[in-house]
């Protein structure tokens, strides 16, 4: 196939057809076709957006850039959640192992970060020796075992979208509705699931910046996951301030071992419980009851442990990766919190270093911000607001800039 043509169809408004774009997929995984090609082409999707027939074609082809998981005849519902990505949204860190307590398998496959949103493989890689690119053998033998497994797309499952993923996020083409579902879809049809629920971010701090447009992304979403068998439902939830009181990677782990304790904060185990109950056999009240007994913990721990870290680590993750610079952002005078704005808090982590803006680019696991106040809280003059982690005096001012404009006291 001539790739300047097919870009050209694409560019010029055209629908391409399902062996085009089969073709196209496959040349990208192979790297017959360059970065530069399918940068464009991506950049034309993001204009001209697709068909339905379209979007369906990417999904299939993305999922069969690789291998999907075959689970053995008998073994428990495979279940899972996935993000359309927020600002320090760590639920699936806690939903997994909370999940696996109910005699159900999480095949989980994420994402790193994307645009200003945080990504779990991220997070997860920030424990040392935590390895999320297992085999497809040891991910069968993890989930008899334990029910749950947290890995990456490989060179053996959704490789397209590995590499897709990561052009995307440094050339502007995230908010596409057709790429984000097939990007998604792909990853969870490739995990053979039998339930699905979505969280359709909506806000500042998310792809789709209002709730129409969120609509939209949540029927293609699911009506791809019905149309290939699997049960997929969708929250619409909000995106306007962050989730929780942290956002950066180390610091997300931290809370979502806090939460796994019993002792999360409340925006954070509503949203994962909501989740949860979609795709669960028990009622909410067992999987409340998991999150304080110590039970979802005592999961977390097998899977740290079996994915090649230490579970102790994560308690202590906050002096592994200490940042050098804690500045705390205190209230300019006294009233109601009436803005925490997620997508300048997002900004600032990329600042900071938590995200990348080329894909070469090293993670920072240390940097973020810290103790988040929520929208609606009653702050003092001079209270502190957050606590940013830096590196350095320049990255600390660049996230300060922008951290100014995400605040705002009634
Ligand atoms: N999550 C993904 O896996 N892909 C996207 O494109 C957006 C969110």
């Amino acid at each position: 196939m001539h790739i300047p043509t097919f870009i050209e169809k694409k560019r010029d408004g055209h629908e391409l057809s399902t062996e085009e774009i089969a073709e196209f997929i496959l040349g990208y995984t192979s790297g017959e076709v360059p970065d530069y090609q399918a940068a464009a082409w991506a950049m034309a999707v993001y204009f001209k957006g697709m068909t339905a027939a379209e979007t369906g074609a990417l999904t299939r082809a993305m999922m069969h850039s690789g291998n999907v998981l075959k689970h053995p005849a008998g073994s428990p519902p495979k279940v899972d959640k996935h993000s359309t990505g927020g600002i320090g949204d760590k639920v699936s860190l806690i939903l997994a192992p909370l999940l696996a307590c109910d005699n159900l398998w999480v095949p989980m496959i994420s994402g790193r970060g994307l645009g200003i949103t945080g990504g779990t493989l991220d997070k997860l890689e920030s424990i040392p020796g935590f390895r999320v690119g297992l085999g497809e053998d040891e991910t069968a033998v993890q989930l008899t075992r334990i029910g749950v497994v947290m890995i990456g797309q490989t060179t053996n499952i959704c490789p397209a979208d590995k590499k897709l993923y990561a052009l995307r996020d440094v050339t502007a083409t995230v908010p596409s509705i057709p790429l984000i579902v097939a990007s998604i879809m792909s990853k969870k049809l490739a995990e053979s699931l039998d339930r699905l629920v979505l969280d359709v971010k909506f806000g500042s701090g998310a792809f789709m910046q209002n709730r129409t447009d969120a609509e939209t992304l949540s029927a293609t979403l699911c009506a791809t996951g019905r149309e290939c068998g699997v049960r997929t439902e969708a929250l619409l939830t909000p995106m306007d301030e962050p989730l929780g009181h942290t956002a950066g990677n180390a610091l997300e782990v931290w809370e979502s071992v806090e939460t796994l304790q019993g002792r999360g904060p409340a925006d954070l185990v509503k949203l994962t419980l909501d989740l949860a109950e979609r795709v669960a056999n028990v009622p909410r009240a067992q999987l409340v009851k998991w999150l304080d007994d110590g039970t979802a913990w005592q999961k977390w721990v097998q899977l740290i442990e079996m994915q090649g870290g230490r579970a102790a680590d994560t308690e202590r993750i906050c002096e592994i990766h200490a940042a050098p610079i804690l500045h705390h952002v205190l209230a300019t005078r006294s009233g109601r919190l009436a803005k925490m704005d997620a997508g300048f808090i997002g900004r600032a982590c990329i600042a900071l270093g938590a995200g990348r803006s080329k894909a070469s680019d090293p993670i920072d696991c240390a940097v973020g911000v810290s103790a988040i106040a929520k929208v609606g809280a009653t702050v003092q003059v001079d209270e502190p607001l957050l606590t940013i982690h830096a590196r350095n005096a320049v990255t600390l001012q660049d996230a300060l800039a922008l951290i100014k404009q995400a605040v705002e006291i009634a």
